[in-house]
């Protein structure tokens, strides 16, 4: 496992937390043909000392095995549970699941979302916005700076103000934006589930595309009640573990659209789990976390609903330049590299300087 850290710039605010600094824990599995394989995933302690010993202890179960037995090797990673069957060591799994995949679609010589499912290769695409503590008058030089280059969805920040003032703020976005933009609210786990459904009920009116994360992801019932209470629809998961996590997420209707994170969740082998599920009851995906992963994901699900745009070299400087490929969003949408595997290009160059182990 590589591990590179970078300070934050400018400071990212999600709401309950403050993301002082960013990075990346990346693995490269390789074959003794020479494929080899890239996987990512990013957990949140300082140095990445914890992810690279969790890594190592894992290791023993990849080496030496056939790579093409993915669903093999995410199986007997997965009843090593004593490591935990969430966090750390879910994300580890998650990083060499996605290498894995990287190597299968190299060895088939496909593209990844074709060698998944392939149902479409253009993905209607949002931005974040004002996720930074800005004021008002900066969200809206943001929002019509998002417009003019013609981005059709934008998300935003709320849950840092009283239910009042955010109101106020969609209020203003709305108008800003115009009836045609998808808009969306990420209140980050911020709310119980009371102060939610008043706050839905507030921002109704303002025809809103979803509120994410209204309450915290292990408050299912909670989420459950929120998504009742109004007709916006709830969208969550990027907090959420594998298909057992999403299972009890959909059994409960806590939410109608899905936001896996492959990265974190336990891979793209568990994500096409998800999504199965999700489809056969009702439920949109729409992922959280890097879009040059998940944009194959979704290009190869019938049931994706808009993919989250998320390291661009404007909203996140380092971030935005782990990939030569920008992928940029184009009439609304992004494309996923027709280049075999997941078809990453990393910018070696840009990231080296942050290497921590
Ligand atoms: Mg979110």
């Amino acid at each position: 496992m590589e591990t590179y850290r970078w300070p934050g710039s400018p400071m990212f605010v999600n709401g309950r937390f403050v993301f002082g600094s960013g990075g990346l824990d990346l693995i490269r599995i390789e074959t003794n043909e020479g494929v080899t394989g890239v996987g990512l995933t990013w957990v949140q302690e300082s140095s990445g000392v914890v992810v690279r010993a969790v890594t190592e202890h894992i290791k023993q179960q990849v080496m030496g095995r056939d790579p093409l037995d993915i669903e093999r090797i995410w199986d007997e990673i997965w009843r090593l549970g004593s490591l935990g069957r969430r966090g750390i060591a879910t994300q580890v799994l998650s990083a060499i699941d996605i290498a894995l995949w990287d190597i299968k679609g190299k060895c088939a010589d496909m593209p990844l979302y074709k060698l998944l499912g392939g149902y479409t290769d253009r993905i209607p695409a949002y931005v974040s916005l004002g996720f930074r503590g800005e004021d008002l008058n900066q969200v809206i030089s943001s929002l019509e700076d998002g417009i003019a280059k013609g981005i059709r969805a934008i998300k935003m920040q709320v849950g840092n103000l009283t239910i009042a003032e955010d109101e106020e703020r969609v209020k203003m976005a709305r108008e800003v934006i115009g009836p045609d933009v998808k808009l969306m609210l990420d209140a980050s786990t911020l709310y119980r589930h009371q102060e939610a459904i008043v706050f839905a009920s507030k921002v109704e009116k303002h025809d809103i595309f979803w509120i994410e994360e209204p309450v915290a992801p292990d408050d299912i019932r909670g989420s459950q009640l929120v998504a009742r209470s109004t007709t916006i629809p709830i969208a969550t998961g990027e907090g959420e573990y594998t298909k057992y996590g999403f299972r009890d997420l959909i059994e409960n209707r806590s939410a109608s659209i899905l936001q896996p994170d492959a990265l974190i969740m336990g891979g793209i082998t568990e994500f096409m789990k998800v999504a199965a599920m999700a489809q056969a009851n009702d439920f949109h995906i729409s992922n959280h976390g890097p879009h040059h992963i998940h944009a194959h994901l979704l290009a190869a699900i019938p049931n994706a609903l808009i993919i989250e745009e998320y390291f661009t070299s404007e909203t996140q400087p380092i971030d935005g330049g782990i990939f030569l490929d920008q992928m940029p969003i184009v009439d609304g949408h992004i494309r996923p590299p027709d280049r075999p595997g997941l078809g990453l290009q990393l910018n070696e160059k840009a990231i080296a300087p942050y290497r921590t182990g």
